[in-house]
């Protein structure tokens, strides 16, 4: 059943969703060669608390950290470790919080050091995906919708779209209905109101969609060895219109971008 939220609701989840927002642009600066994935576990939990939030996959599922940490062929679900990334790594974080009640779920695709050109596209186009997606996510629209979107960016560009793993509704539980896949047809599955709120996900492979588990039960990979991007963020709606709760600010203010590519999705200014 979908839980529809309050705009009180919504404004607590946003705070919830800011403290991953904020926890990222931390790891931000500290991604590069040398760093473990257990070292940025570990300044994530510690940052997570000190904001009066719990990490939010730490224990989910029996999930052993505070962060998802996938390297390059790994799609999702990576156990952070002590191997160092190196220089042209790519690095998928997903972090999840709870504050207020509410769960916060938000995920982005980092380089280590200077990355291959089809690479760099590969994180631009599941970035842009994401994006698209999110334009879907009005009243009045249907699951489908978004999946569509999402798809047609990605497979346009000669990228795999996985279906195994896919978005979902966000709240007082991490997962929630609906599901929402990353590939679909207009028109199809369930309508958009106001009140619901999803965390949309692209995950985009460079070359097939298809996937494998390790043995080690979390673990996704891409079965063809070649990279995976990764990008996340937590949506409502609000008068009809997509709403986003998390920001990737802090992150581009810790890597020196400049971008504007989330004002058409702000009705309110992101005050913190
Ligand atoms: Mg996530
Ligand atoms: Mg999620």
């Amino acid at each position: 059943m979908i839980q529809i939220k309050t705009l009180e609701e919504i404004e607590l989840m946003r705070e919830s969703a800011l403290v991953v927002s904020k926890t990222l642009g931390i790891l931000a600066a500290e991604v590069k060669p040398g760093v473990t994935t257990l070292q940025l576990d570990k300044l994530a939990e510690e940052f997570i608390r000190s904001e009066g939030a719990i990490p939010g996959f730490l224990g989910l599922y029996d999930f052993p950290n505070t962060l998802c940490m996938s390297p390059n062929a790994q799609v999702v679900h990576g156990i952070p470790n002590k191997k160092p990334l190196v220089e042209g790594d790519i690095i998928s974080i997903d972090c999840g919080s709870i504050k207020n009640g509410f769960y916060g779920d938000h995920a982005y695709t980092f380089e280590v050091g200077e990355v291959a050109p089809e690479t760099k596209k590969l994180l631009q186009i599941t970035k842009e995906s994401l994006y698209e997606g999110i334009r879907e996510l009005r009243a009045g629209n249907r699951v489908g919708d978004v999946g569509f979107a999402i798809q047609k960016h990605a497979e346009k560009h000669g990228y795999g779209v996985v279906r195994e793993l896919v978005g979902h509704g966000l709240g007082r539980e991490m997962h929630e209905d609906p599901e929402m896949p990353n590939y679909g047809k207009r028109g199809r599955g369930k309508k958009f109101v106001n009140g619901m709120v999803v965390a949309i996900e692209p995950m985009i492979n460079l070359g097939t969609h298809k996937i494998n588990q390790l043995k080690d039960g979390w673990t996704i990979l891409t079965r063809d060895g070649k990279p995976s991007a990764h990008f996340e963020h937590d949506v409502a709606i609000v008068n009809g219109k997509p709403e986003l709760l998390s920001t990737f600010k802090y992150v581009y203010e810790a890597l020196g971008i400049e971008s504007n590519e989330e004002d058409e999705f702000r009705q309110k200014p992101l005050i913190h």
